[in-house]
């Protein structure tokens, strides 16, 4: 692979691990890398991690520049920005890849300030493709795809003069391909540049909140909004979703009236999900809630108004009250009549 202009994804870790979403990234980092003949390599910091990025090559990552202390173990925004825009300079990739997490979003605008770079926010598409700014032509730019004002369009920004050009993508919107069992990424050790200065906090302890509910594993979610109406309608959907073993979704409507907590929220500022099953059950369908469903292999979507814009996305219609047809369902799939 070339010394310089590959991609290059920041590979975050937490306690269970590296996240799915540096996964997600590395297979996502290794189309664009097919596309412009460059390599896929990854930049880590932590302690004690080594075997888990050689891991890594299993999803096309080449090699891993690894800053490993034991003061790196836990995140601090400070050396983990100074130390990734060191490994940049260095290598110099042309695209940064970052989850759009926690972490994320702390490191990676320090990282940007540090190298006086361009950064796009919360992408949930990326290409490579040619552009024309004030006349001026540039071929085989990272295209960065997100909703803006308010998810009403979708922006395809561009920074062709930034370099590198980095993005942050949300967590569950690129696919993670299957592994390829047995093929390693090359962990490259690189020195620690940091004096006692540059770490200005430390953690003494982390605590972990269980999230209500896995939307993002769930194989099957039956998803409440407001045409639930009020608590008896929820309770419908949950019993829609115990019954097939799957779990309870909703739409930002429903957690903005209180009904369930945020944890449940798919869609554009929730949880981004694809599972094998999503029933939609008194949902309008606003381009906010489809952004974080559409890629669901099977959508049923219950609703009175035949016109609901989530009719037309749903491989299955059924038009009618809810308070009516969950009730069937439940009965059908216990095979009572
Ligand atoms: P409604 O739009 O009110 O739809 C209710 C539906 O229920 C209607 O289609 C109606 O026909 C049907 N219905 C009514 N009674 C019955 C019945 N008895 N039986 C069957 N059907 C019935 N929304 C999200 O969901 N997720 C997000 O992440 C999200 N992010 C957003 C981000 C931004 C920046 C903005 C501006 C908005 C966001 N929204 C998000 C909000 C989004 O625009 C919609 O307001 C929201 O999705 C609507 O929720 P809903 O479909 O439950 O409610």
């Amino acid at each position: 692979m070339n010394e310089t202009g590959n991609v290059m994804v920041f590979i975050e870790a937490d306690d269970d691990g590296i996240v799915d979403v540096s996964r997600e990234l590395i297979c996502e980092a290794g189309k664009l890398a097919e596309r412009l003949g460059v390599g896929v390599e990854g930049v880590a910091l932590g302690n004690g991690r080594t075997a888990a990025l050689a891991k890594l090559g299993e999803y096309g990552c080449q090699r891993v520049f690894y800053t490993e202390d034991a003061r790196l173990a836990q995140f601090t925004a400070v050396p983990y920005a100074k130390t990734i825009a060191a490994t940049i300079r260095r290598y110099q990739p042309r695209i940064v890849l970052y989850g759009a997490t926690t972490t994320g979003r702390a490191v990676a605008p320090r990282v940007a300030s540090e190298l006086r770079c361009g950064l796009t926010a919360d992408c949930t598409a990326l290409d490579i493709g040619d552009c024309t700014i004030k006349g001026v032509d540039y071929a085989d730019s990272l295209l960065q795809i997100r909703p803006a004002f308010g998810g009403n369009i979708i922006a395809t920004i561009v920074s062709p003069d930034s370099n590198p050009s980095m993005a942050t993508v949300r967590e569950g919107v690129m696919k993670i391909t299957a592994p390829r069992d047995g093929a390693t990424a090359e962990v490259i050790a690189e020195p620690l540049e940091l004096g006692d200065d540059d770490f200005p906090t430390t953690v003494l302890e982390t605590t972990r909140k269980r999230r209500a509910v896995d939307l993002k594993s769930a194989r099957i979610i039956v998803a409440a909004g407001m045409g639930v109406a009020d608590a008896e309608g929820l309770e419908l959907c949950r019993r829609l979703a115990d019954t097939l073993g799957g779990v309870l979704g909703a739409s930002r409507a429903v957690v903005d009236a209180g009904l369930l907590v945020k944890d449940h929220q798919v869609g554009q500022t929730g949880t981004t999900v694809r599972p094998n099953l999503y029933i939609a059950c008194g949902i309008s369908g606003s381009i906010q809630h489809m952004a974080g469903m559409k890629e669901s292999q099977r959508i049923i979507a219950v609703n009175s108004d035949p016109e609901a814009p989530i009719l037309k996305l749903a491989h299955y219609g059924i038009v009618g009250d809810l308070h009516e047809v969950l009730p069937k369902m439940i009965r059908a799939y216990k095979g009572q009549n």
